[in-house]
């Protein structure tokens, strides 16, 4: 359901895994989470209570689902995962609810687009570890109490604005994941080609890095496509000069922008005069969802200064003027 990773194949989804780190010793960057985590998962193993409920947020492909498998793993308890449009009915919960051990952890991935029911059901069970389930219907219909066994609920959304403040009230621990710097990516890029056993260097791994939005996941993905450049166009060895033929072919541009990067600004510039323009109408331009203008494309575009949130909707910065090649409104009358 992340668009991100919709056009995984099953060998890129099983790679995917390979590479995922299984311990916060093995996670690279988010210092602070890494380092509270610690602290937090370390006090409740030691006192046997199970750690308090933890909300992961932020852009996809950033390490939520990863850092729910490493906080079972620092807890020593199996891991249930599960996401939030799966969850249709409190059945669909109650069954899962009831199948945890003690401490086990429940991973609910985007958690914000569990249904209003479900999610009722759901404050108690994180609150007092009980369910009260209806059983039969009509005049026989009566509620059932059924008790959980203590569990720690790590809930993770990419939009924590769709949350609602009942929801976000529940969790004692919040994280928000941020993008990755280009040192850091450089750090998984070369760990994931020891796992790979793929000879990187560091210009290489430089590059790659420096273009992958900021994002894991997709420095992750960009690497495993640039391995088979150098395996056929090259000497296996990942270079500069292979990575920038890779990125290139792989449509990804000297600043990191993807292709739908490039149809954004191209738009907002050029057919909505560089805005403000609202995301439903950059999204029907683009042929893209809302969803994943805002949740994928947006916080990039902004973070790296192409674009600005009005409260009239999204403008262009002069940056993005001069990638797409446009003169910024008013720099024209300076030139001359
Ligand atoms: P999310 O759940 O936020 O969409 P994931 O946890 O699925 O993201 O991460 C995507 C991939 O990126 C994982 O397979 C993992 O290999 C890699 N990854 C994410 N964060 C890190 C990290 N901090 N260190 C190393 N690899 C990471």
């Amino acid at each position: 359901l992340d668009p991100s990773a919709a056009n995984l194949s099953s060998e890129d989804g099983a790679m995917e895994r390979a590479l995922r780190p299984d311990s916060l010793s093995e996670f690279s960057g988010q210092p602070k989470i890494v380092e509270n985590l610690k602290v937090f998962i370390q006090a409740a193993v030691q006192r046997g209570d199970s750690l308090d409920h933890v909300l992961l947020h932020g852009p996809p492909g950033l390490g939520k689902t990863t850092l729910s498998h490493i906080i079972a793993n620092e807890l020593g308890a199996e891991l249930k995962l599960t996401s939030g449009p799966v969850l249709e009915k409190p059945g669909d919960l109650a069954g899962l609810l009831t199948n945890l051990n003690e401490g086990d952890v429940l991973f609910i991935d985007e958690i914000h687009r569990l249904n209003n029911v479900v999610e009722e059901y759901l404050y108690s069970a994180m609150e007092d570890y009980r369910i009260d389930i209806m059983i039969d219907s009509g005049p026989n219909a009566r509620s059932v109490q059924i008790s959980l066994e203590p569990f720690t609920l790590v809930g993770a959304t990419t939009r924590m604005g769709l949350l609602t403040a009942p929801m976000r009230a529940r969790f004692g621990i919040n994280c928000l994941l941020d993008y990755y710097d280009t040192e850091t990516l450089v750090r998984i890029i070369r760990r994931s080609c020891e796992i790979m056993q793929v000879p990187i260097t560091e210009e290489g791994a430089e590059e790659i890095a420096r273009r992958s939005r900021g994002t894991p996941r997709i420095a992750n993905a960009l690497l495993r496509r640039i391995r088979d450049f150098a395996q056929v166009k090259g000497n296996g060895t990942i270079d500069k000069a292979i990575a920038d033929f890779g990125l290139a072919a792989l449509n990804v541009d000297e600043g990191g922008l993807d292709e739908m990067d490039n149809k954004i600004l191209d738009a907002i510039i050029h057919k909505f005069k560089g805005g403000p323009v609202g995301v439903s109408t950059i999204a029907t331009a683009v042929g893209e969802e809302v969803g994943t203008i805002e949740e994928v494309h947006e916080p990039f575009l902004i973070m790296e200064g192409y674009l600005m949130r009005t409260p009239r909707g999204r403008q262009a910065t002069e940056k993005a003027y001069y990638h797409v090649g446009a003169t910024p409104p008013g720099a024209a009358n300076t030139l001359f």
